[in-house]
């Protein structure tokens, strides 16, 4: 039997589990069993990851930089999105000019209904997690801390490219997430080129999409999302029909029930400068010194790290809330 099958049966029996709660359901039930959720190739979003990583560590101003942003606007058009590079400079905490750009497909851009995908794609310029052992300076290579989110939206896009749908998804890769000040400095130190979209929108007024959707960190071994703060706060409908979802589809050791504080990321300047109501998905492990992963902002944080079973349980689920929101079974 093959995994394609096994999906199909999955979401049989998943369909038929709710049919049994309620007969007054049963009208969307039926819906709900044609729906066709692509499958989520996890070799080939690993592979993305690992071409991101090749450049090196991702640092604003610098040619690798620079190498990759090319790389990642052209994937994009590659897979048939409407591309718009959102070019900007912006301060940061430490008095450099950093030259940002975000990246965004589009596909489906005239469509009503729409949601937002995102991640960031920039890497930290220091490795000064307090438990880093040696010189803090040295560049993250960011296969986790990066590179994994931005790996399974380009699986998504290539996945959006086979498998057409009358829905509009913006794929959005923000900039300069990740050179904020660490030393008990402000949040707006972070977040600065999705605190540019936000302040920019490319939308036209009462065009913006539903909702949003954040990746950060999502390629580590045993990754556990929980419900963060901000995200229940402002998208809090949101995290509940995704984690549902995800726990439905067996991915419950992944989208745990259990809450987290609130998190300085991307989703933040969504949902308060933008107002768009946005969720992070985050890796939350607990036990740890640092509230993350063991190489969160460390020079550990390389491609070993990344398990193709984590970037699968986000990407299969991420698709399955696209291919779902345009049945309207979601
Ligand atoms: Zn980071």
């Amino acid at each position: 039997m093959n995994i394609r099958i096994l999906f199909i049966l999955g979401l049989l029996f998943f369909s038929a589990l709710q049919s049994c709660q309620s007969d007054a359901k049963n009208k969307v039930e039926e819906k709900e069993i044609t729906v066709k959720v692509p499958r989520f190739e996890r070799d080939s979003a690993f592979k993305y990851v690992a071409q991101q990583v090749a450049f090196g560590p991702r640092i604003p101003n610098t040619p690798a930089h620079i190498a990759c942003q090319n790389y990642l606007s052209s994937s994009l058009k590659s897979f048939g999105a409407d591309v718009i590079e959102q070019k900007f400079t912006a301060k940061s905490f430490d008095g450099k000019i950093l030259n940002g750009n975000n990246i965004i497909g589009k596909f489906n851009p005239a469509a009503q209904r729409r949601i937002l995908l995102s991640a960031h794609w920039d890497t930290r310029p220091f490795t000064d997690s307090p438990i880093t052992v040696g010189d803090k300076n040295r560049p993250v290579l960011g296969a986790d801390d990066g590179a994994s989110g931005v790996g399974v939206l380009l699986e998504i896009a290539r996945q959006l490219q086979l498998n057409p749908v009358d829905f509009g998804v913006d794929l959005v890769f923000f900039d300069l997430e990740d050179y904020g000040d660490s030393n008990g400095g402000a949040s707006e130190s972070w977040c600065l080129g999705s605190q540019y979209f936000s302040r920019n929108l490319i939308y036209p007024a009462n065009a913006k999409p539903d909702y949003g959707i954040l990746l950060d960190m999502v390629g580590a071994s045993g990754a556990r999302f929980a419900k963060e703060e901000i995200s229940v706060q402002f998208a809090g409908n949101v995290v509940e029909k995704v984690w549902t979802l995800g726990q439905a589809m067996g991915y419950g050791n992944y989208f745990v029930n259990d809450q987290v504080g609130a998190i300085t990321d991307d989703h933040y300047f969504l949902n308060t400068l933008a107002q768009i109501p946005t969720i992070d998905i985050i890796n939350r492990p607990i036990d740890t010194q640092t509230g993350f992963v063991a190489h969160w902002h460390t020079p550990e944080d390389t491609l070993d790290k990344i398990d193709r079973n984590t970037l699968r349980a986000v990407g299969q689920l991420l698709l399955a809330v696209i291919y779902r929101e345009h049945a309207g079974t979601l």
